[in-house]
């Protein structure tokens, strides 16, 4: 049964490569913050370690997973299956801790779908710009410009979704973004002002789609 001393779910989204695992990872840091890891299908990037960053798995795991009726959401993205399982999510936030989710605007849309009795914070994490997304994506996913170009041609429909979330931050200063998004969540917790220009980030969405 949910309780005021259990913790929040915060969900950071962005179109890939706007930096929302980078922008977790910092708000991991934080004390009581821990990050739901998901399970995908998707093959690990050089960097990345299994259990840590992902669970990585073979889609007939996945499936089992969906059939065992696991997951808390789960969703395609770029042609792999991704997903939260419920267990270690709801353990967490029972003990009071604050869960980040790095996730789609699916799984997002899935989770406040739910109504779960907890409180629940979302982000869309927009780039500066197009170039700047495309230097970010070449950077990360060097050997394949394949994953690049899908990733770039998803962007102008992925961003269309900023209009859901709580709060639209822009990635341009990584220290200044994680300061923006920490400060919010503080003030979400503790009822402070929350200082957010949403036709600021409006302009700055057409700039980006046009
Ligand atoms: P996403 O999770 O949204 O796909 P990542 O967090 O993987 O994006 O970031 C994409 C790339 O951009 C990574 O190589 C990351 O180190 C880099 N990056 C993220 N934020 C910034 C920033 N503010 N300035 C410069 N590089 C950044
Ligand atoms: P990547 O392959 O770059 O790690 O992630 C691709 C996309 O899948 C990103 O938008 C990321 O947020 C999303 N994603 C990662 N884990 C999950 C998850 O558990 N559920 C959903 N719905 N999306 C996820």
């Amino acid at each position: 049964m949910p309780t005021t001393n259990d913790g929040i779910m915060i969900i950071l989204s962005s179109p890939s490569g706007a930096g929302k695992t980078t922008l977790v990872k910092l708000l991991s840091k934080l004390d009581n913050f821990e990050i739901s890891i998901s399970h995908t299908t998707r093959k690990p990037r050089e960097n990345e370690v299994p259990n840590k960053d992902y669970y990585f798995v073979k889609e007939e795991e996945f499936k089992r997973l969906i059939k065992n009726e696991e997951f808390l959401e789960y969703a395609k993205v770029f042609n792999n299956l991704y997903g939260t399982t419920r267990t270690p999510v709801i353990d967490n936030l029972n003990k009071g801790k604050n869960v980040l989710f790095d996730i789609d605007w699916q799984g997002a849309d899935q989770i406040k779908n739910k109504k779960l009795d907890y409180k629940l914070i979302t982000f869309f994490i927009l780039p500066p710009s197009k170039k700047v997304l495309f230097e970010r994506l070449s950077n990360r996913d060097m050997q394949d410009k394949v994953i690049v170009e899908e990733r770039m041609h998803q962007f102008s429909r992925d961003v269309l979704h900023w209009i859901n979330y709580d709060y639209v931050v822009i990635n341009d200063n990584l220290e200044t973004c994680y300061s923006k998004i920490s400060n919010l969540i503080k003030a979400e917790l503790t009822n402070g002002s929350k200082d957010y220009d949403i036709e600021f980030i409006r302009s700055h969405v057409e700039k980006l789609t046009s």
